[in-house]
């Protein structure tokens, strides 16, 4: 299990029968963007803030995230709403920003940056949230965490995000056989990031609630108050209200996959 401390004291676990949503934007736009998001998420039963300071974009000319003031937000946010927070790590030497994030997240586009892996192994005991990259193997994503633990820092939580293949009408392919196959060959816990991996806001709540009955060990979904006028990942990202709705349902699907699956 992989345990994250809240300002008042309790730990919220990722496997061994713990269960924990990641909700929030894609990218960290403003304060008041983000405090109204990590306020609505909350009161969904989202137990962690996610958002993007330094963004790993496709075009060099698209939005790359407001980098440090970012991290700065998403703390602020953290202390006024309390709930822990998760934003990407790109670059080591950024760590020293890091310090008030919570988690960790290694994005898909790093899941091989063998470096980087080691690094963040040894210099922080953080829990990291490493992302399968876009074509990585089970394998492979397997060895790329076992960087991290071996580097000396045990709390890694694997992220399935969908992977790619010949098909176009996802953003990606969902691969949800990763959970049973990683409950049965690694002791790290696995989460799904249902936005990621559709690419489409109205697929996300059926991927998340999917994603739950396979045995997941959490979800990390895309929330943003404003999708169309998103900076990043607006078609993907869920507004605060169907966010809500889908959580009733990954509620209902986490009890029946804790009947159904004892070996969590
Ligand atoms: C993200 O979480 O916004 C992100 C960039 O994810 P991934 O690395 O899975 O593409
Ligand atoms: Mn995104």
């Amino acid at each position: 299990m992989v345990e994250v401390k809240t300002e008042d004291g309790k730990t919220l676990g990722f496997g061994d029968g713990q269960f924990q949503v990641i909700a929030g934007p894609c990218s960290v736009e403003s304060y008041e963007q983000v405090l109204g998001i990590a306020r609505a998420v909350k009161s969904s039963g989202a137990t962690l803030l996610r958002g993007g300071a330094f963004k790993p974009r496709t075009s060099p000319r698209s939005f790359q995230g407001l980098g440090v003031e970012g991290l700065k937000i998403l703390s602020k946010v953290k202390h006024e709403v309390g709930i822990p927070v998760v934003s990407e790590l790109m670059a080591i030497e950024d760590l020293p920003e890091f310090e008030d994030i919570d988690v960790i997240q290694i994005g898909a586009r790093n899941m091989q940056n063998f470096r980087l892996l080691k690094e963040v192994g040894t210099q922080t005991k953080k829990p990291i949230i490493l992302k399968r990259g876009l074509s990585a193997t089970i394998k492979e994503l397997v060895l790329a965490a076992e960087y991290v633990l071996d580097a000396g820092n045990p709390n890694v939580i694997l992220c399935e995000r969908g992977i790619r293949t010949f098909e176009t009408e996802m953003r990606n392919s969902l691969d949800l056989g990763i959970v049973p196959v990683i409950h049965r060959l690694s002791a790290l816990p696995i989460i799904v990031d249902p936005s990621h991996s559709t690419g489409k806001a109205w697929m996300v709540e059926a991927a998340a609630v999917s994603a739950t009955a396979i045995g997941a060990d959490g979800l990390i979904i895309e929330v943003h108050n404003d999708p169309k006028n998103a900076k990043c990942d607006g078609d993907q990202s869920q507004t605060p209200e169907m966010f809500d709705a889908t959580m009733k349902k990954v509620m209902e699907a986490r009890e029946m996959a804790m009947k159904w699956w004892r070996t969590m």
